[in-house]
C-alpha cells in the first residue's frame, strides 16, 4: 500500500489529502494536514476518487485518440502521431486563411493544474499569435476578478481560508459555503463559535442562515439596490471610517452622488425587505471590531449587474475601513478547484501569467523575450471572451474552438445554441478526460490524464498555491496535457520542449512578479503552500495571508478606487407565460456541472 499526496479536485477550498493506492488503484483517501483543511475533507474529498479506476455507470473516460476525417463523419481511433499531425495542419490552414484571431481556446480550471494552463496559453500566445483565450470564471467568478482589479486592484481574496474563522463579523451575500465549499463553511461555523456575528443575506434560506444572528430574504435581481441601501447607511450614520477614506481612497464624493439616493425605505420594494433590517445589517457590518468579512458567490456573479455589484461590494468595504488589517476583507469564494489558478496563468483574453496586462508593450516585451518571438507576434490587443463564442462563429469571425478539460455545452447559457455554434466551426478540438456531451462534438478528441494520474500545482480560492503528486499511471494512451501542447505547438513551426513540470513552474514564476517566491520546495511538505504574492524564496516565508496591510492597495496609485452604480431592474421579469423565478445553485454531493 502507497500513500500519495494530492489535493483535492472538487472546490476551491483547496483540501490537502493522501490518496491511498493497492496494487495500481485508487482505494481510498485520508484527510491531510493541509492550510486550509486542517485534516478535515467533506464527501467529495473523501470519495470522489473512485472514477479514476472506473467511471462505471458515468460517463466513460477517453483512452485513444480520435478524429473525424470529413466534417460530420464517424470518429476513427487514430495513433498520437496521426491525430497531432492532422490537428497540427488544420490548425495551421485555419491560420493562414483567416488569421489567428480565427482560433479561440479555453483553459480549464479543474484537474490539469497550472503548468498545463501556462503551456496552453503559451501556446495560445506565443504559437497561434491570439489573445483569444478564456476560462470558465467567464460564466462564475470573472466579474469578481474585473471588479477588484477595477476597485483595489487585484483579483482575488484578500483575506485567507483559516483567517476566516478569526473575524469578528461574516456576512455571506449571494454565497452557500455549505453546499459549495463545506471546509470554509467549517470555518464559518468555528468563527461563530469564537464569538464572530454571522449575517446572511440570501434569497433561500440557506444551512448558514440557521446560525445566522441576522438573516435578510431578498428578492431575485435586487443586489445592487441592497447593496448601495447598505452603503447609505453606513454613511448616513455616520459609520464610515473618514480617516481610512480620506488616507486610501479616490472618488468618494462622486460614490457618495449615486449612494445617497438608495435609502433603506426608497428600495424596499425592490428589495423586499423591511429598512430597518438593512440598517441593523449594516450597522453591525461597520461596527465590527476589529475585522469583518464579506463573502460572495453565483448570488452576485450569476446576475446582470455582476461586476457593478462587485464595484460596490469593494467601495464598502473601504468606506467602512474593514479592508486592509488582518482577518478582514473581502471573500469571493471561486467554485471550481483551480480556477484562480487559471486566471493566475493567464486564461483571460486580457492577462497574461500573474494578472500582467496583454495592452502593455513592456510586459509584452518581456514574454516575447522569455519565449523567444518577436514582440509583435504577441497581440496588444484584448482577445475575444468565452460567452462570445457564438456570435463570432454566426459572424465568421472564429473558424475554430480548441476546448480544453471544460464542459461548455452543460455550464455555459443556452445548451441547444452552445451546440449550434460547435456544429458550425470549421474545427471542434477537444482536449478531456471523459466523453461528455461536449466532447462527442468534436472533430478531434486528444485524451488526456486524469487528477491522480499526474502532478503539478493548484491554486486554492485563498491564492494559496500547493502541489500535488501523481498517484497511479495514465490510463490508456492518456497523455499529459502540457505535453500535448507542447507536441503540437512543436508540430506548427514553435518548438516547445519541458521533462516536467517543475520546468514549467519555474519558467512561470520567473515572469510573474507576484508568484517569485512559490518554489516546488516550499510547496513539497504537507502543510506546505505559498500564498500570492509571495516574493520570498525562503522556505519560511509562505506568502501574505491578508492582502492590502495598511491601506496599501494594489491599483496604480496605490489607493483603492470607489465606484457606484445605479440599480436596474432584471432584464426578464415574471409575466404570467414564465411566472417562475429559477437561480443556479451547487448542491453538496454535485460537482459543479457533474463531468
Ligand atoms: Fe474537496 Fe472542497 Fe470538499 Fe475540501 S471542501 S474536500 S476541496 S470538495
Amino acid at each position: 500500500m502507497e500513500k500519495h499526496m494530492a489535493v483535492c479536485p472538487y472546490c476551491g477550498a483547496g483540501c490537502k489529502l493522501n490518496l491511498i493506492v493497492d496494487d495500481g488503484m485508487v482505494i481510498g483517501a485520508e484527510g491531510l494536514d493541509g492550510v486550509t483543511n486542517e485534516g478535515e475533507l467533506c464527501l467529495k474529498g473523501l470519495s470522489g476518487f473512485d472514477f479514476i479506476n472506473d467511471t462505471k455507470i458515468l460517463t466513460p473516460r477517453i483512452l485513444h485518440p480520435m478524429i473525424r476525417r470529413e466534417k460530420g463523419g464517424e470518429l476513427e481511433r487514430v495513433t498520437w502521431d496521426e491525430a497531432l499531425d492532422f490537428t497540427a495542419k488544420k490548425l495551421m490552414a485555419i491560420k493562414e486563411k483567416y488569421g489567428p484571431d480565427a482560433i479561440m481556446l479555453t483553459g480549464s480550471s479543474r484537474g490539469p493544474g497550472n503548468e498545463a494552463n501556462y503551456v496552453m496559453q503559451k501556446f495560445t500566445r506565443a504559437c497561434v499569435g491570439t489573445n483569444n483565450i478564456d476560462n470558465c470564471a467567464r460564466t462564475c467568478h470573472g466579474p469578481s476578478v474585473i471588479g477588484l482589479m477595477d476597485t483595489v486592484g487585484s483579483g482575488a481574496m484578500s483575506v485567507s481560508i483559516p483567517n476566516m474563522e478569526n473575524a469578528d463579523l461574516i456576512m455571506l451575500f449571494g454565497y452557500n459555503p455549505s453546499a459549495s465549499h463545506p471546509i470554509v463553511a467549517r470555518r464559518i461555523v468555528k468563527a461563530k463559535e469564537k464569538g464572530a456575528k454571522i449575517i446572511v443575506v440570501d434569497p433561500r434560506s440557506i444551512e448558514t442562515a440557521r446560525i445566522a444572528d441576522l438573516y435578510i430574504q431578498i428578492k431575485n435581481g435586487c443586489n445592487l439596490a441592497f447593496m448601495n441601501a447598505f452603503a447609505n447607511v453606513i454613511v448616513s450614520e455616520n459609520l464610515h471610517d473618514r480617516a481610512f477614506i480620506d488616507a486610501h481612497t479616490n472618488g468618494f464624493d462622486e460614490w457618495w452622488e449615486t449612494i445617497k439616493n438608495y435609502t433603506p425605505e426608497s428600495v424596499q420594494d425592490i428589495t423586499g425587505v423591511e429598512p430597518a433590517l438593512i440598517h441593523q445589517a449594516a450597522e453591525m457590518y461597520a461596527t465590527a471590531k476589529p475585522s469583518a468579512i464579506i463573502g460572495w458567490g453565483m448570488g452576485v456573479c450569476q446576475q446582470k449587474q455582476n461586476l457593478k455589484t462587485v464595484h460596490t461590494i469593494a467601495s464598502i468595504a473601504c468606506v467602512a475601513g474593514q479592508i486592509g488589517k488582518p482577518n478582514s476583507g473581502l471573500a469571493p469564494v471561486r467554485g471550481q478547484n483551480n480556477v484562480q489558478g487559471s486566471c493566475d496563468m493567464g486564461m483571460l483574453p486580457n492577462l497574461y501569467p500573474g494578472y500582467q496586462k496583454v495592452t502593455d508593450p513592456a510586459v509584452r516585451a518581456k514574454f516575447a523575450k522569455a519565449w523567444g518571438v518577436p514582440e509583435e507576434k504577441l497581440p496588444l490587443e484584448e482577445g475575444y471572451k468565452l460567452t462570445d463564442l457564438g456570435h463570432l462563429v454566426d459572424e465568421g469571425k472564429v473558424h475554430c474552438f480548441y476546448n480544453y478539460g471544460e464542459d461548455p455545452v452543460q455550464t455555459e447559457p443556452d445548451s441547444a445554441g452552445m451546440r449550434k455554434t460547435l456544429s458550425e466551426l470549421d474545427l471542434f478540438i477537444c482536449q478531456d478526460i471523459f466523453m461528455t456531451q461536449t466532447t462527442m462534438l468534436a472533430d478531434v478528441i486528444l485524451p488526456a490524464t486524469s487528477w491522480g494520474e499526474h502532478e503539478g500545482v493548484f491554486t486554492a480560492s485563498d491564492r494559496s498555491f500547493q502541489h500535488f503528486d501523481a498517484a497511479v499511471p495514465p490510463k490508456g494512451e492518456c497523455r499529459h496535457d502540457w505535453e500535448i501542447f507542447a507536441d503540437l505547438s512543436t508540430r506548427m513551426g514553435y518548438p516547445m520542449h519541458y521533462d516536467n513540470t517543475e520546468q514549467i513552474w519555474n519558467e512561470c514564476i520567473s515572469l510573474c512578479p507576484n508568484f517569485v517566491g512559490a518554489t516546488y520546495e516550499k510547496m513539497a511538505p504537507e502543510g506546505g503552500y505559498a500564498q500570492w504574492p509571495v516574493k520570498s524564496t525562503d522556505v519560511n516565508d509562505h506568502g501574505t495571508p491578508d492582502m492590502f496591510a495598511g491601506g496599501k492597495f494594489t491599483t496604480k496609485d496605490g489607493r483603492a478606487n470607489l465606484m457606484a452604480h445605479d440599480w436596474e431592474a432584471p432584464s426578464e421579469l415574471p409575466d404570467d407565460e414564465y411566472p417562475l423565478i429559477l437561480c443556479t445553485v451547487r448542491e453538496v454531493g454535485h460537482y459543479s456541472c457533474r463531468s
